[in-house]
């Protein structure tokens, strides 16, 4: 990989669930994933099936870190919620496989279940032929909350996982923020603001803003570089599915102006929007906010 301080990358763009279409697609058709990384930590967040292709990335790298090093090669990965398109692709992550990889697995506990057992019951038999016991690499597990606050040291290789509240060291290298957003069923999303320097991503996938824009989100959004946005459905499409915990454009790009970010990209493309019509509603989004672009599993930020 090239040289870079700090890398942002997108590797899954689709919501609901992944798709090949006969014709291609050139945006993308994994279900949600983001990695974001310094040389020294890598995290990432949602495994839906764009984490598959993320992990034939990471082999290389595994298998010279434990060439040159016993200690173990660590991945962080974050769970915005626990739906299934952005779960699918973990059975599939490589690295999961590998002895010498420990994964610190953050997400939330939804409906009185615990966040381990939810992605364990994906790791049943019933479900998937390998169970999680099986699998090789070493997993830690920690419940998300409102206000849970993960930060990274230099020259650390773990996680730092704390409550926002407490105090905040100066050090840190790179800084994962979150906030609960409500109005997605059943329960509830989670949105990330990862910092690095002066940087700000913000991921805000699988909420649905209503009129006047929830100001939480907005605030917690104010002036990144990057907004990702759920923009699921064209204004069209959005009469006949309001209520699904999806965002229509025109709320993508009114969340974006009130935050005032430098750059909307458009995310959770519905499985069912080819390339053509995305393209246009990426045009209709220019027209409300200039600096929007559709999300692509091409699109990769690098510092
Ligand atoms: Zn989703
Ligand atoms: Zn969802």
């Amino acid at each position: 990989m090239d040289s870079y301080r700090f890398l942002a990358k997108l590797f899954g763009v689709r919501g609901s669930y992944p798709i090949a279409p006969p014709q291609g697609t050139r945006i993308g058709g994994n279900t949600t994933c983001l990695l974001t990384r310094t040389p020294e930590h890598i995290v990432i967040f949602d495994a839906g099936s764009g984490i598959i292709n993320l992990g034939k990335e990471l082999v290389p790298e595994i298998l010279e870190h434990s060439k040159n090093n016993d200690s173990p090669f660590n991945i962080t990965i974050l769970f915005t919620h626990t739906h299934l398109d952005h779960l699918i692709g973990l059975p599939f992550f490589a690295p999961i496989y590998f002895p010498q990889v420990h994964l610190h697995l953050i997400g939330p506990a939804s409906l009185g279940m615990p966040f381990e057992d939810i992605i364990r019951t994906q790791f049943l038999p019933q479900y998937f032929p390998v169970g999680m016991d099986e699998l090789r690499s070493r997993k830690t597990f920690y419940n998300l909350t409102e206000n849970t606050f993960v930060y990274f040291n230099p020259n650390d290789p773990l996680p730092q996982i704390e409550r926002v509240n407490e105090a905040e060291p100066a050090f840190s290298t790179l800084k994962i923020y979150t906030m609960k957003y409500y109005f997605h069923p059943k329960d509830g999303s989670y949105p990330f603001r990862i910092e690095w320097n002066e940087n700000k991503i913000v991921l805000a996938t699988d909420v649905e803003q209503y009129v006047g824009g929830d100001q939480r989100l907005i605030n917690f959004s104010k002036e990144a570089n990057v907004l990702i946005h759920d923009a699921q459905y064209s204004e069209e499409q959005y009469k006949k599915f309001s209520g699904y915990g999806h965002s229509s454009i025109a709320m993508a790009c009114d969340a974006a102006k009130q935050a005032q970010v430098k750059e909307l990209l458009l995310f959770h493309h519905d499985p069912n929007n080819s390339d053509d019509y995305l393209r246009e509603m990426e045009k209709e989004a220019q027209s409300m906010f200039t600096e929007s672009k559709l999300a692509t599993e091409t699109w990769s930020l690098k510092l």
